[in-house]
């Protein structure tokens, strides 16, 4: 029994630190109880997705098969925020869809757990807490009567998760973690160019341009500096640049993008495009996105 509890100390101990540490960077840029963005809603047909604000940057999203009333929510590394949520849509959450093992995304599955009865917790990766369904590429899963497709993408982290969803006639949408944010991509911290060509390009590219995008971050206007630094001609990204402003200027979500979207204007879903590939003199498309990723790592905006 001791000898259980010391060996849980240390990863209780640095989960501590780590809820701690995130904490205090949204307190000093958020302040006390602020939020980066206000919520919002987009609101299809049968789909609705609830934008939920999260710590300095993150996004949580509450997915809602507005036929059943059965909901699923995406990284919720806030639970109070997550079960008010609940409450006023008058929804039953039954699934958690973690994209990966980062505190900031999957850091409040368990406490969310204690909240909501049998919750059903989807991811990749063993080292996702409270993780129950273990899910791997192609796999799917139901939210009432939507389909989720999980699409692996490891990179970023090993066990990276992005889900995909669809029902019948409605335009598609992807819950894409750290993988691909708007006008960016997430750090290689466990996976090669390589792994985030195939990520970007082979999987997320070929999903229907339409297909809305919903990442794990508010980065938009700081990925757009060096995509613009990347590409200055591109009037795509120089449009961009203003409507995010814009958004931001009233603490808009710039999210969701589309695929379409970001095919224009994400230099790192335009590796194999000349522009792209002349600004760090390669003629490769995977030494280019390895090469633009350690520009953009040291990139002062
Ligand atoms: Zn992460």
């Amino acid at each position: 029994m001791f000898n259980s509890l010391f060996r849980a100390c240390p990863t209780w101990l640095e989960s501590q630190v780590t809820a701690a540490y995130f904490k205090a960077k949204s307190f000093s840029t958020n302040g006390f109880r602020g939020t980066h963005s206000i919520c919002s809603t987009v609101q299809q047909s049968d789909m609705k997705v609830q934008i939920l604000p999260a710590l300095q940057d993150n996004y949580m999203y509450l997915i809602i098969d507005e036929e059943s009333r059965e909901a699923a929510i995406v990284d919720p590394v806030d639970p109070n925020t997550v079960a008010s949520a609940v409450e006023k849509n008058n929804v039953n959450l039954t699934k958690v869809l973690t994209t990966h093992h980062h505190w900031d995304h999957a850091g409040g599955n368990e406490n969310l757990c204690k909240k909501f009865n049998n919750l059903q917790v989807y991811g990749g990766d063993d080292r996702i807490g409270a993780l129950n369904c273990k899910v791997k590429q192609g796999d799917t899963i139901k939210i009432g009567n939507l389909e989720v497709t999980c699409l692996q993408t490891p990179c970023h982290t090993s066990g990276h998760i992005c889900y995909y969803i669809t029902n019948g006639s409605e335009t598609p949408a992807v819950f894409t973690g750290d993988t691909l944010f708007a006008a960016g991509c997430g750090r290689f911290f466990e996976g090669t160019a390589e792994q985030m060509y195939k990520a970007l390009i082979e999987i997320l590219g070929k999903l229907p341009d339409e297909t809305n995008v919903y990442c794990g971050h508010e980065y938009t206007e700081n990925n757009l500096k060096f995509a613009v630094y990347v590409e200055p001609e591109n009037q795509d990204i120089l449009k961009k640049i203003e409507w995010s402003r814009e958004k931001r200027e009233k603490q808009e979500p710039t999210v969701p993008s589309t695929i379409g979207e970001e095919k224009r204007t994400n230099p790192f879903m335009r590796v194999h495009i000349p522009s792209v590939m002349s600004h760090v003199n390669e003629t490769d498309a995977i030494k280019t996105m390895e090469a633009l990723r350690k520009e953009k790592d040291s990139f002062k905006c």
